[in-house]
């Protein structure tokens, strides 16, 4: 640790790009949430602005700066603009795909909470995301409802203490690192004081759309508590991890942090052999394992992602004859009322 720097650079106070400067709250408050903004920033054509602003009226847009950075201008089929840009299918109706394809509406006994897996419960610990992915299950999750307050998460915490079988808690959302650090040492200070409790894992995707979130602060009351920590990133395409998404994986690694990755198999983003071998090569760059490759959940609106299961099949089959074992993730899908994901 330097505790005392050298003679101060002389800087100009403009010399440095916003972004570089700004804090991870800055960085998500500063989302970009416009759908011309989004389409004027990536050079595309006027035509892409209606079906953008009639998919953005269904589920909004929100893109972070450092995420928008590594899409190709100009490119309207880029991986990651793919992910975020609404488009005017969203608003056809599909058959099948539905509002809650999960069904989660069903087991939530407290507020805030999903035990639907023996040994292991979620916690919605924000109801929000750093980012808006046009194919997400839970595009149409009412968090308003499901956002507790400290007295209402007292009796969440009741609920995983009385029942000894519970031995890990995820923190899920919307993206729980989207709450403030001090919400959540408030969280993990409570969840270290349940005997039974092993672990403590985090989906989120904000080390990969803002990597400044992985901070000195958060660092701090993940370092603190004795539970052992795993964090599953959701990454879908090479591209998304660049130098800054190495560096905030590094730096989880450092803190004891056990890193994985879930990702979706999505029509035009990474349907291929070469883009998921990629992604796998580029996740154990970054130190992080594929754990699970989900099929599309049947949601409204996000019909036009859907890759058939027998596609999908041959996609990981293709995965095993270029890669080591360690770097194939498994094939599932989420089937309500099944007691684990299931391997296709
Ligand atoms: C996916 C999921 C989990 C975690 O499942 P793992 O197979 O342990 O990764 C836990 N609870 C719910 C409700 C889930 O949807
Ligand atoms: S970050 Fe995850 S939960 Fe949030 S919108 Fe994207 S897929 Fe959904």
């Amino acid at each position: 640790m330097i505790t005392r720097s050298p003679a101060p650079l002389q800087r100009h106070h403009d010399a440095e790009p916003l972004e570089l400067q700004a804090s991870w709250q800055s960085q998500l408050a500063g989302a970009v949430r416009d759908p011309r903004e989004l389409c004027r920033r990536l050079g595309l054509a006027e035509s892409w602005l209606p079906g953008a602003e009639a998919g953005h009226r269904l589920f909004e847009v929100r893109v972070p700066e450092a995420l928008l950075a590594r899409m190709r201008p100009g490119d309207p089929q880029d991986p990651l603009l793919r992910q975020v840009l609404p488009l005017g299918e969203e608003a056809r109706p599909a058959p099948g795909y539905v509002a809650d394809p999960l069904a989660e509406a069903d087991h939530t006994p407290a507020r805030g909470l999903i035990h639907k897996y023996a040994g292991r419960v979620l916690l919605i610990a924000s109801p929000s995301c750093a980012v808006n992915c046009r194919y997400c299950f839970r595009r149409h999750f009412p968090y308003a409802e499901n956002a507790p307050s400290r007295a209402q998460w007292d009796e969440t915490l009741d609920h995983l203490r009385r029942d000894p079988s519970i031995r890990e808690a995820i923190l899920s959302g919307g993206d729980p690192l989207a709450a403030s650090d001090r919400q959540l040492a408030w969280l993990v200070e409570r969840l270290d004081t349940i005997p039974h409790l092993k672990r403590l894992r985090i989906h989120t995707r904000l080390p990969v759309v803002i990597p400044d979130r992985i901070d000195d602060a958060l660092l701090g009351w993940l370092g603190a508590t004795r539970l052992q920590k795993v964090v599953v990133l959701h990454i879908n395409h090479a591209q998304e991890i660049d130098a800054a998404v190495i560096e905030a994986c590094a730096r989880l690694r450092d803190a004891g942090v056990t890193l994985l990755n879930q990702g979706v198999v999505l029509r035009g983003v990474n349907d291929s052999v070469d883009a998921l071998a990629d992604l796998s090569e580029r996740l154990f760059e970054a130190g992080v394992l594929p754990y699970y490759l989900h099929v599309l959940d049947p949601v409204a609106g996000a019909a036009h992602f859907d890759v058939p299961d027998d596609e999908a099949r041959e996609l990981v089959a293709g995965l095993r004859e270029v890669l080591p074992g360690f770097l194939v993730p498994r094939l599932v899908r989420e089937i309500p009322g099944e007691g684990s994901k299931t391997p296709l």
